[in-house]
């Protein structure tokens, strides 16, 4: 389409609401600038002709072959968005305004109604009430139906900005949060199982951009984890952010771990490399943390005192956005958001690869050190990171390797 046709098409408008950043004080600027880029990001292809700030809300306006149902269903998965509204813009002489709503009141389906105005812009000439009577008159007149400011069938929203005239009755709720990229960068450690992406989510919904970090058993094992880990990072990605996922061999130390090591540590030796890997790849990235799906008490690599021996394998602060959960509730959050079923299927986990029946449940950090010390286990540091692959996920799904 060129920049002529584009301007011809007739316009949708959409009126964005943002509740938590609004109280960010000096970053709301930056804040809303991220959250107009995740916009734009999300309706990337829906022909968005433009995202703009208005009066602390943010505008958005495409064509009229947009599918309003695909836009509603992509800005509901853009952290940070409150609710939004598509809205129809009318001139400030109320003339096109009421003609409009005589048709929707004539196309009735309500019988009770409100209205509800408000200025944005102070100048103009009618107060709120006086818009109110006005427009409630002409759609009672035509609707039949009786005004309820209580419980309305149908609500009639105006606002009144600086040139134009607003309105809108349907709100749509979206999924709140802060915007993705907002609050920092989080190397993520994502398995193929159903607690990594609901944490995934969780971070990303508190504003987080995610550095996905995958490790798997091959040669020793199939590749299904690292099908499953791209596809999980592409679904908990796409439409918000472009992204790395870092896939790591973890095989040939796991062999070291497991020639070397008595049986029951051996978990927790392999999340020791997995952290110490997790946060060499964190740290190239400027990322401030890792977080993990650990989740209290859930499985023997999980209970208090092994979540604290392996908190000191690395200096970057570990996040647990899950740790509080129960195993129901995070299912039913993974259920929620689309990745339980593909969670569910089968594949070749890292993480019981020749793991033992009866794994240490108190290890103490200095414990696990002295068994690593016996192992010499720096050069299957530097195989594994030279064995690397680095994918992109998100809205390009390209594969790149390269030496990192
Ligand atoms: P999940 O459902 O996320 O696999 P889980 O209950 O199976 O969790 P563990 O297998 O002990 O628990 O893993 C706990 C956390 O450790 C995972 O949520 C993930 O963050 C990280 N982790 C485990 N295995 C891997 C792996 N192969 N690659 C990357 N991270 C992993
Ligand atoms: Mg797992």
């Amino acid at each position: 389409m060129t920049g002529e046709e584009a301007r011809a098409q007739p316009l949708r408008s959409y009126l964005v609401h943002y509740g938590e950043i609004a109280l960010k004080g000096g970053n709301r600027d930056r804040f809303e600038w991220i959250l107009m880029r995740n916009i734009e990001h999300a309706l990337r292809g829906t022909g968005v002709q433009k995202v703009s700030r208005i009066y602390g809300r943010i505008r958005i306006d495409q064509d009229l072959r947009a599918e309003p149902e695909e836009v509603a269903r992509r800005l509901a998965r853009v952290f940070g968005i409150a609710h939004f509204e598509p809205v129809e813009s009318y001139p400030w002489d109320l003339e096109d305004l009421e003609k409009r709503l005589g048709e929707v009141a004539r196309e009735g389906g309500f019988s009770s109604f409100g209205v509800r105005a408000h200025r944005i812009e102070k100048a103009y000439p009618l107060r709120s009430n006086e818009i109110e009577r006005r427009l409630g008159a002409l759609i009672e007149k035509e609707s039949g139906a009786r005004v309820d400011l209580n419980h309305p069938e149908r609500w009639f929203h105006i606002k009144v900005a600086s040139r134009e005239i607003f309105f809108h009755s349907e709100q749509i709720p979206g999924p709140g949060g802060l915007p993705t990229g907002s609050t920092g960068r989080v190397g993520l450690l994502l398995s193929g199982g159903i607690d990594s992406p609901v944490a995934a989510l969780r971070m990303m919904r508190r504003g987080c951009h995610l550095v996905f970090i995958h490790f798997h058993s091959a040669p020793f094992t199939d590749r299904s984890s690292v099908e499953k880990a791209i596809d999980l990072a592409q679904l908990v990605s796409r439409h918000r952010i472009s992204a790395r996922l870092y896939v790591v061999p973890l095989g040939q130390m796991q062999r070291a771990i497991v020639e070397g090591a008595p049986a029951p540590w051996r978990i927790l030796l392999y999340r020791r490399a997995m952290l110490r890997i997790a946060e060499r790849l964190a740290r190239r990235n400027r990322c401030l943390a890792l977080a993990t799906g650990d989740n209290l008490g859930q499985v023997s690599s999980q209970t208090l005192d092994n979540l604290t021996a392996l908190d000191k394998t690395v200096d970057l602060p570990i996040l647990r956005p899950l740790i509080g959960y129960d195993k129901q509730e995070i299912i039913a959050e993974a259920k929620e958001a689309g990745t339980f079923s593909l969670s569910i299927e089968p594949f070749a986990d890292c993480c019981s690869f020749l793991t033992p029946p009866n794994p240490v449940i108190a290890a103490r950090s200095w414990e696990l050190e002295a068994i690593e010390e016996k192992l010499d286990l720096e050069e299957h540091y530097r195989q594994a990171m030279r064995g690397v692959e680095i994918h992109r996920v998100g809205d390009i799904g390209q594969e790149v390797h390269c030496p990192v």
